[in-house]
């Protein structure tokens, strides 16, 4: 039975305002993909990485993730490759290099450094009680409103404004996290239907940005278990900042308790 993750580093570090791909950028000394390599092992749910790395950063990839150990002190299997030209290209890239073989995979965002181990577990937990597709949620704590599709293409409204469409109840709403979970099986069909249908990846514009769209689109399932604000998306140097003082936090909760 398999139990791998395919850990998403291949994106770049441009939102960070680094030369560095964002996966490589320290948190404390320690790059982002190593933190989030650490927390997927910890959880003793996964025995095997395949990592994506940026083409040209494979080989510094490889040399940051030396050192890796499963609970049991034994070593991982970690395998690096290199990404493709958007995260669903370079998952499909990952889930070539795993071997063949059933089980549960998790997939999750080097950039999500900070995922606790506890949610790595409940969702690889989820998976083998039967749920094909995995993913962990956090509400929505802001309120929503629609606008036309292309608004934000500056990264926010334009200066001469934009008109709403509409208020979004944001009671019914979700904000998705990784580590998401699937059957194998599952995730390599619906990788492999959106190719069919002509979403291959090759373009940001349209590439699925998470894998349990691509096994909804599929016509599967999806189960949501309980995120948590420490798996949040590291992007801005504003993430950057935040997540130092959560890790500072984090690890004198450790030393108190
Ligand atoms: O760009 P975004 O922040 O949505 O990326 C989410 C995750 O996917 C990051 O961990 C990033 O390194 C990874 N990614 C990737 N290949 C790409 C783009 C992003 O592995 N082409």
């Amino acid at each position: 039975m398999l139990r791998s993750a395919i850990l998403t580093a291949a994106g770049s570090g441009s939102r960070l305002g680094s030369s560095l791909p964002k996966a490589l950028v320290p948190l404390a000394g320690t790059p982002l993909l190593v933190h989030a390599a650490r927390r997927l092992l910890a959880s003793g749910e996964v025995t095997e990485l395949v990592v994506t790395a940026p083409p040209a950063h494979v080989a510094d990839v490889r040399a940051a993730l030396v050192g890796l150990t499963l609970p049991d002190g034994g070593e991982p299997a970690v395998t690096v490759v290199a990404g493709g030209a958007s995260r669903q290209a370079s998952v499909a890239a990952g889930l070539a290099a795993l071997p063949p073989g059933d089980g549960t995979v998790l997939v999750h965002d080097a950039a999500r450094a900070l995922a606790p181990p506890e949610v790595v577990a409940r969702v690889a937990r989820a998976v083998a009680a039967g749920h094909v597709a995995v993913t962990p949620l956090v509400p929505v704590v802001d309120s929503l409103q629609t606008v036309a599709d292309g608004t934000f293409v500056g990264g926010r409204v334009p200066d001469g404004g934009a008109p709403t469409l509409g208020a979004t109840p944001r009671t019914t709403l979700g904000v998705v996290q990784t580590p998401q979970g699937f059957d194998r099986a599952t995730l390599d069909a619906a990788h492999a239907a959106a190719r069919a249908a002509g979403v291959d990846g090759s373009d940001e514009a349209t590439a699925a940005t998470d894998d349990a769209t691509l096994v909804e689109r599929a016509g599967h399932p999806v189960h949501a278990v309980a995120g948590d604000d420490l798996a949040m998306k590291i992007t801005t140097r504003r993430d950057l900042a935040l997540a130092t003082l959560l890790l500072e936090e984090h690890d004198d909760d450790q030393r108190d308790s």
